[in-house]
């Protein structure tokens, strides 16, 4: 009995396991650079895709730590997704170049770039990168528009319909509940944040443009005197007297910032520092895009309306 028992269980589990590999061999391998591309690429793929993140969610998309294992999973990979606009020029190139994975070269329906679409801001008027400015093509870091997150969601469903025509259908479908999604919160952060109108802010980083421009808001100042240039005495002497003048109340940074030199100029300037990490999982409970914008915009509402 215990013997029939065993082989009923052994050929069961293979059955499973065969289901599962199937199952998984059905699914499209997507790589996001970043966790919001990610948490975006799952809501429009559904079951019918498998996403992992490159970047850590407490991990600077500029400049992420590249492991071995990066290439391993960018070699198995049917559809890439990248920031582009240059957020990831200093780690991802030299990793594709390893991972020789012709479908999600440049141009292939597997490399989705989610810039495509986007109206960029603070394009420079000259191309310089000689001066260390990250942020040659213009600002990157627009997912934090999410008015934008529908032009990427929109362009992921695309490339994913090309890559898996079979299930385009299914893509049309989510990106349209992905969308209706976006519409209703969009209305709700709107409201969160209206009392705040024309509220002056610093942030650590040129990384926030995107949703001030949104909800009505104006960055004064970064404490980096340019994208991707530590803050120098000088500049912060100059920042400080920039929010005492403009009545500028908060300081915005992200994990991988230097929390210590924004508590510096705020104890200068009666500010408040407020973590706000783009990335969903940097905090428990933002696991998801909508969830980490949820946390953005109360964390911002919360800080504006202090005192
Ligand atoms: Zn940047």
């Amino acid at each position: 009995m215990k013997t029939l028992n065993f082989y009923k269980l052994a050929t069961l589990t293979a059955v499973a396991l065969m289901a599962i590999a199937s199952q998984a061999g059905a699914q499209l391998r997507v790589v996001a650079t970043t966790p919001d591309l990610a948490s975006v690429a799952r809501d429009i793929g559904g079951s019918a895709v498998n996403v992992a993140a490159l970047a850590k969610p407490t991990e600077d998309p500029h400049f992420v730590d590249a492991k071995p294992s990066h290439i391993v999973t960018l070699n198995r990979a049917d559809v890439l997704i990248e920031g582009g606009a240059e957020l990831e020029l200093g780690w991802l190139p030299p990793l594709l170049e390893n991972a020789r994975n012709s479908k999600i070269g440049a141009g292939a329906p597997g490399r989705v770039v989610a810039s495509e679409g986007i109206r960029l801001i603070e394009i420079p008027t000259s191309f310089d990168r000689s001066k260390g400015d990250i942020h040659s093509l213009g600002n990157p870091h627009f997912m934090v528009d999410p008015v934008n997150a529908k032009i990427v969601a929109a362009n992921i469903a695309r490339h994913f319909a090309q890559v898996d025509p079979k299930n385009a259908a299914a893509y049309r479908t989510n990106l349209a509940k992905f969308n209706s999604a976006i519409d209703s919160k969009l209305a709700e952060w709107q409201s969160q944040l209206a009392p705040f109108k024309g509220a002056k802010i610093v942030t650590y980083h040129k990384d926030f443009g995107y949703l001030t421009n949104r909800f009505g808001l104006q960055v004064v100042e970064n404490l980096e005197p340019k994208p991707g240039i530590a803050p120098s005495p000088a500049h912060l002497a100059q920042v400080i007297g920039i929010m005492r003048s403009a009545q500028a109340h908060v300081i915005l940074v992200q994990p991988f910032q230097n929390r210590r030199t924004a508590e510096t100029v705020a104890r200068q300037t009666n500010a408040a520092v407020l973590l706000v990490p783009q990335q969903p999982g940097a905090l428990p409970n933002t696991n998801s895009y909508i969830a980490n914008m949820d946390n953005i915009v109360r964390t911002l509402a919360a800080g504006l309306g202090r005192k």
